[in-house]
């Protein structure tokens, strides 16, 4: 068995390969698994080829992977033949994410590729549990000894005081946040702080797409860009869910000058409170993040107790450096690198 980072992460055996998170969907390989929707987990074309492997993945990644790249998957809970099973377990990263588990049918040995994943419980997320495994492909988003966060309850409870306290002094708010995993996050924490609830048309679209696929939110308006401000009402405080981009942005910085809307960011980035405030232009900001922190990446290499480590995304080179250090059999997986270290 080998895995190297070529069309994302490739896991071959003796005769058949699985890739994991494509950039290309290959069909020649026995199979290939989402672990989420996110632009940077899925393939960069949007044109349909001819055949496409069995898939593993969960219903919402399907669903949400047909609203993004436009066409539909076949998609499976599992898939094996005589050399591996490949299953997902919850990750705990955006609604419905999963981790893969790859067993070796050879050897019993077990691989884990995390996608991008958080181990927190968060209102409607349950949080991954890593289990024993032998080889941990780990995301490094925050991979650096300095991204160690607050928990979400925390982040969240002071949130509220002071979205609770704008509103009532009849300023409205933005929530600034990703259209996928973090807006619905926002909407499901926050959303029943006000009545009159409004979002931009791509987190319009993905709350109608995850009220489909089960998960309970507070029904919004959609905001047209055009006509920004039609049903918005001077001294009546509204939420607006927002992108994540900064109050320069045309919107935000028209519904700041005429409503003194006041603009709040959520990110793990808010560790830096004052550098990110400045960058964003937010009135207040808060830590909160969809990824593990460095800590919580810890936490599962403890957990999974693992022989060998392959750190992969953001900091994965400072991340694997730090575990060496530690006694860590670890290494970054980069792109075109193939060692012996990637054999197992
Ligand atoms: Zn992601």
């Amino acid at each position: 068995m080998k895995v190297k980072c070529k069309n994302r992460i490739n896991i071959s055996f003796e005769s058949s390969e699985i890739i994991l998170d494509p950039q290309i969907v290959n069909p020649t390989v026995s199979s290939m698994f989402v672990s989420h929707a996110h632009y940077d987990h899925l393939p960069r074309s949007k044109k349909k080829p001819s055949t496409i492997p069995p898939v593993v993945c969960s219903k919402a990644t399907a669903r949400l992977f047909q609203e993004r790249i436009g066409y539909s998957l076949d998609f499976h809970d599992f898939w094996e033949n005589n050399e591996y099973k490949l299953e997902t377990v919850p990750g705990g990263h955006t609604f419905d994410s999963t981790v893969a588990k790859i067993t070796n049918k050879e050897n019993g040995d077990i691989v884990v590729y995390t996608g991008d994943v958080n181990i927190e419980d968060r209102a409607y997320l349950t949080g991954f549990k890593p289990f024993k495994c032998n080889v941990l492909i780990l995301e490094a988003t925050w991979g650096d000894k300095d991204y160690r966060f607050p928990t979400y309850e925390h982040q969240a409870t002071l949130a509220r005081e002071y979205i609770q306290k704008q509103l009532d002094q009849g300023n409205p708010v933005a929530l600034l946040g990703y259209s996928v995993g973090k807006a619905q996050l926002l909407n499901y924490s926050f959303g029943d702080l006000c009545e009159k609830r409004y979002s931009t048309n791509a987190i319009w679209q993905m709350e109608q797409t995850h009220k489909e696929l089960g998960l309970d939110l507070h029904s919004t308006k959609l905001l047209a860009n055009d006509k920004m401000d039609i049903g918005l009402e001077k001294n009546k405080p509204w939420i607006l869910f927002h992108n994540h981009t900064s109050a320069r942005d045309k919107t935000l910085a028209f519904l700041k000058r005429k409503y003194n809307l006041k603009i709040i960011g959520f990110s793990g980035w808010a560790k830096n409170q004052e550098q990110y405030k400045y960058r964003m232009g937010a009135d207040a900001a808060y830590v909160m993040s969809d990824h593990s922190d460095y800590g919580s990446l810890l936490e599962i290499i403890k957990q999974s107790s693992p022989e060998k480590i392959f750190t992969v995304f953001g900091k994965a080179a400072e991340l694997a450096r730090e575990l060496q250090k530690e006694g860590f059999n670890a290494i970054p997986l980069t792109k075109g690198q193939s060692t012996l270290e990637s054999f197992f």
